[in-house]
């Protein structure tokens, strides 16, 4: 009789714990799911694997990688989205978080209400670069080939929503002129079919273009951010190619779904700001071109700020490039 009384006091006491608190004590207790919302080998494909190796070590379990591309990323974000909040399912995405908030008339979650931030993770500049083959030998000669060929030009995209799109967008919108655009699942097989020489032009991080560029396999044009890349000082920016007021900065961030218990995403947390202090991460971002972000960067209260000031500051832009998706 006692005995049963001390068991039932223990469940009752249990019970009346915070939801997720005794979770969150024996988290992670099995392998947790890292989702890239496209396809392997890409950048974002590339941030997390590194990032996903160095958290394995650090939370003592496996984070395993999974690969779901289309619609510029808005699938895989559905879909973590829905998923039980219990730290087991968590997305790396990177800008296309905020811009396909204006991107599409219709999403079926809210990225500001439907994921907790956990952090960010890098920024990474964009270059814009071509087939080997193609004529241009710089971003002024590119810029009149473009205008001149228009539709014959096919630039390789992630879909609606991707920084490649954003960026083509971009490019498209300020000389006037459309080109053919194909949407891959990722920008990793779109650069597969540029080094082949399938597609003409592409705009990608330098995380996926700095090993291509410096091998010879594609030809580099320009750099989105204000300033040159130390990494390739020789590359103009777009604006000294003449495209005024243009940058694009691609940055990441992890998320979970919204409602994971605070405690489990304060231990992710924990794992991606180790990540960042990694030594073999910050050689691998440096050969790739970037940099982790600083520590007070990759919180979960900078991240959101972070990620509702990315969606106010595109939405204009993007309702004056007047592009949607439905
Ligand atoms: N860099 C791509 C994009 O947003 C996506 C990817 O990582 O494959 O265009």
């Amino acid at each position: 009789m006692r005995i049963w009384k001390k068991a039932a006091i223990a469940a009752l006491a249990l019970a009346a714990l915070p939801l997720g608190s005794a979770n969150a004590q024996t988290y992670p207790s099995r392998p947790i799911t890292m989702v890239v919302p496209f396809a392997a080998g890409g950048p974002t494909d590339t941030v997390a694997r590194l990032m996903a190796e160095s958290m394995s070590r650090t939370l003592g379990q496996q984070v395993v990688v999974e690969n779901i591309g289309g619609a510029g990323g808005t699938r895989a974000a559905g879909q973590v989205a829905k998923a039980a909040p219990d730290g087991y399912t968590v997305l790396m995405h990177h800008i296309g978080q905020a811009t396909s908030a204006s991107l599409y008339r219709k999403l079926p979650y809210n990225v500001l209400t439907d994921f907790e931030t956990v952090g960010l993770v890098t920024d990474v500049p964009m270059t814009l670069i071509g087939k080997s083959a193609l004529e241009p030998k710089t971003i002024t000669e590119l810029v009149a080939y473009v205008k001149d060929k228009k539709d014959a030009v096919i630039y390789g995209n992630a879909g609606v929503g991707s920084a490649s799109h954003l960026c083509g967008m971009l490019l498209m919108s300020a000389i006037g002129t459309q080109v053919t655009t194909v949407p891959y699942q990722g920008t990793g097989p779109a650069m597969n079919d540029l080094v082949g020489g399938q597609i003409d032009l592409m705009c990608d991080q330098t995380t996926n273009t700095t090993g291509q560029i410096k091998a010879g396999k594609v030809k580099a044009y320009a750099v989105t951010t204000p300033n040159r890349l130390k990494a390739m000082p020789d590359l103009p920016t777009m604006q000294e190619g003449g495209l005024k007021g243009f940058e694009v900065a691609v940055w990441h961030g992890l998320y979970a779904p919204k409602g994971t218990p605070a405690d489990v995403i304060a231990k992710l947390n924990g794992a991606v700001k180790t990540a960042l202090l990694d030594p073999k991460v910050i050689a691998r971002f440096a050969d790739l071109g970037t940099e982790p972000v600083a520590q007070d960067r990759a919180t979960p209260e900078a991240h959101k700020a972070f990620l509702a000031a990315e969606v106010a500051k595109w939405k204009p832009i993007i309702e004056s490039a007047g592009v949607y998706a439905d």
